[in-house]
């Protein structure tokens, strides 16, 4: 095997070009996009990603810590603002480990910057796929620019490109191909928190802000040059929802009502939401990932969520990461039966990580504002703190860890039975850091 085509140079097509061009391969990154760092076209749109633990465990593998932990910024703390304006900070570890926040845009420029100085890497921009034969790795791809087509041959062809990628689409005309696509109720925005005149953060840079409203929230995460990127999660239709928000009255009234802390940050708010479009959230679900020994989905194209436990592409990073290591363990002779294991490892972990995601939005949005939250958390802090091997909380697991997420799941399970019972307890606010609870839990264990 020789010939690698990637289609899509996102956050995902990109680092695969570089664990595949460190083994030797001819690789060919094809994006339908203008390059992202001659243009701007992540204006409006410039979302901000935490990686955790297993995204750094790829980035690591890729040899590329050092030159990615200088474009991020560590977090180690949920920061929630209550309707007054009162901030509560929730560590996310008892070991003070952190998440770190970075651009997405950043993120993918600095990979691509590395991709290509690589000899055997080519990216060629502005090239949309159009069609692709799965049995032989043969792609077309339009010129977004000038209309002409290309076609190009390769042994092996990863669709890299995203939640609805071509690719998975022409997997979709085979028989016995698995696909559903679940929208929820809830789009969301991107707002900007811009930095003091002196380059300073306006609000503490190493915490993710959060302010749970139940049914929506705003979220900010710190970027590099002292601005905060905020993120709205908002029903598209209901009492508060973007269909009620028509003019800049309904959004002034509605924010200072809100989030009364926030909208004093936000000098651009009324720009920002009438200007930069509103995005909508889906779960993609499908099987196989792969298509004989030729082509395999990876990413987005493979596993898209909803972005509440912020591990989409960590997710993605861990793909690439776990077919790196399959080719180091066992060779690229026979490709189906290594496309096989890589579907077979990856599948109930993308399957999982989507009900994770979903599941942390309520925590996020509802339950983080609820006194029985914290109680939880000091509870389960604790059990932590005593018992490291026999009591992980499923935050750490997911974040901290490289537990495969379908176990995380399943103990989460576990756990939440367990702590359902005991925060029934008589008198467990009191009572809560006694032995009497510590026993209880670990006989229900
Ligand atoms: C609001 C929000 C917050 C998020 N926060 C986090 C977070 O904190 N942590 C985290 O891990 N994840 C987060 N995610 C998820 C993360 O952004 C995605 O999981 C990640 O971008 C997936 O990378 P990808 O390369 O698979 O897909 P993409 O980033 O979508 O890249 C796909 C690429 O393929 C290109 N493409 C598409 N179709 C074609 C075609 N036909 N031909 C050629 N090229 C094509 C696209 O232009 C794009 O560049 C978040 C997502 C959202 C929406």
């Amino acid at each position: 095997m020789k010939n690698i085509t990637i289609v899509g140079g996102g956050l995902v097509g990109s680092l695969l070009a570089i664990f595949l061009a460190k083994k030797g391969y001819n690789i060919n990154v094809y994006e339908r996009r203008p390059d992202l760092r001659k243009t701007n076209i992540l204006a409006g749109r410039s979302i901000n990603l935490v990686i955790s633990h297993r995204g750094w465990n790829a980035i690591q593998a890729a040899g590329l810590e050092e030159e990615i932990k200088k474009i991020t910024v560590p977090v180690y703390a949920r920061i929630t603002h209550d309707v007054h304006g009162n901030q509560t900070k929730h560590p996310y570890s008892i070991e003070n480990k952190a998440i770190w926040s970075v651009s997405r845009g950043g993120l993918n420029a600095k990979l691509l910057d590395i991709a290509e100085k690589f000899p055997n890497v080519s990216l060629h921009f502005n090239y949309k796929c159009t069609d692709v034969d799965l049995d032989h790795a043969y792609a077309t791809f339009e010129h977004t620019e000038n209309g002409k087509n290309i076609d190009v041959a390769a042994d092996l062809l990863f669709g890299a490109d995203g939640a609805y990628s071509l690719v998975r689409q022409k997997m979709m005309q085979k028989d016995r191909f698995n696909f559903s696509i679940e929208y929820i109720e809830h789009g969301y925005k991107e707002l900007v928190i811009p930095a003091n005149i002196d380059g300073t953060h306006q609000l503490d840079k190493n915490g993710l802000h959060i302010w749970p409203r139940r049914e929506f929230m705003l979220m900010a995460l710190a970027n590099t040059d002292g601005s905060f990127t905020c993120t709205l999660f908002f029903p598209y239709e209901g009492e508060h929802s973007f269909d009620k928000i028509k003019n800049e009255n309904d959004l002034i009234h509605f924010f200072k009502e809100v989030f009364p802390d926030a909208i004093d940050l936000m000098p651009t708010l009324v720009h920002d939401f009438f200007e930069n479009k509103t995005s909508s959230l889906a779960i993609v679900r499908c099987s196989p990932w792969v298509h004989k020994g030729k082509v395999a989905l990876i990413g987005d194209a493979a596993h898209a969520i909803v972005p509440f436990y912020g591990e989409g592409m960590n997710c993605g990073f861990e793909d690439c990461f776990v077919f790196n290591s399959l080719l180091e363990k066992i060779g690229d002779t026979d490709m189906e039966s290594l496309l096989m294991d890589y579907h077979q490892l990856r599948k109930p972990n993308g399957d999982a990580i989507a009900e994770l995601s979903l599941r942390n939005f309520i925590e996020m949005r509802h339950l983080v504002a609820e006194p029985s939250f914290m109680l939880r958390k000091k509870i389960e802090d604790k059990m932590q703190e005593k018992y490291p091997n026999k009591w992980l909380p499923l935050y750490s697991q997911v974040k901290f860890s490289n537990i495969p997420y379908h176990e995380a799941l399943s103990t989460s399970k576990k756990h939440d039975e367990i702590m359902e019972k005991i925060l029934t307890l008589e008198s467990i606010e009191e009572k809560w850091n006694s032995t009497e609870i510590e026993n209880k839990i670990l006989n229900m264990l």
